[in-house]
């Protein structure tokens, strides 16, 4: 039996609206938005500039530096302002699911910053700030192999699900829900997989078959933004 979903989406539908936009910020060198249903994104690119500290410069290649931030007032639950173990997590992840496709040889001893903000959260926040970031960093000019894209798949009791919303990721009855946040680029090489909770090997293939095609649907997308501001 087909899992029902609450609002109604298909398995492999994503969350609607999808909205992107390139440009948002003037005072950064490159800057987007990415709204997934209730989660919205923005991210800001500085760089490449001087790396300070100094200790931290690598000679043989730049660095790419993001912070991944949620407001105060992104959910009902008002969060903590500053850094968190969380956020810190996800920072690292951000930067690891970006780097395969930023050019970094370009820049030694030079550092890339990217802010992610996230304004409103409903799940999936990881992936919407990466696909804003992937835009930024295009906007900006930095020279990148390929873009990414990054959408949740996952399970909710038995059946295999894409975009899951919080309502959902908190789903417990059955086998209750998994999450697996999937960031690849348009030629389907993926730069970053999370697991958390129970999968079989066979649905594991399939949701990231799911992922595969709506990464492509989002990919379109973030291209489209792009092109309306038109690249540096
Ligand atoms: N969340 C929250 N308070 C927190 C952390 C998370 O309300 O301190 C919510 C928020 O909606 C977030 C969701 O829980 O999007 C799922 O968080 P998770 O850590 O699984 O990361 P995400 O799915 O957002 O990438």
């Amino acid at each position: 039996m087909v899992f029902k979903r609450e609002d109604g989406r298909k398995p492999e539908e994503l969350r609607k609206p999808i909205n992107a936009k390139v440009g948002i910020i003037p005072n950064a060198d490159g800057s987007a938005m990415y709204q997934s249903g209730e989660t919205i994104a923005i991210a800001a690119v500085y760089g490449p500039k001087e790396h300070h500290p100094r200790n931290q410069r690598n000679p043989r290649k730049g660095t790419l530096r993001c912070n991944y931030n949620m407001l105060s007032f992104s959910v009902t639950d008002r969060i903590r302002p500053g850094p968190s173990r969380r956020s810190t997590e996800i920072s690292k992840i951000t930067e690891w699911a970006l780097t395969p496709v930023v050019m970094l040889e370009k820049y030694p001893n030079m550092v890339i910053d990217v802010h992610i903000h996230m304004i409103q959260a409903d799940a999936g926040t990881r992936c919407a700030g990466i696909n804003a970031a992937a835009m930024a960093l295009a906007h900006a000019g930095i020279p990148m192999k390929n873009l990414v894209s990054s959408v949740a798949a996952g399970k909710l009791d038995k059946t295999v699900v894409l975009d899951l919303d919080k309502h959902e990721e908190d789903f417990e009855e059955g086998e209750g829900s998994t999450d697996i946040p999937i960031t690849m680029t348009p030629d389907g090489e993926i730069t970053h997989i999370q697991l958390d909770g129970k999968i079989t090997s066979k649905q594991l293939k399939e949701a990231i078959e799911m992922a595969k095609k709506a990464s492509k649907e989002i990919y379109e997308i973030q291209k489209k933004a792009l092109k309306e501001v038109g690249e540096k």
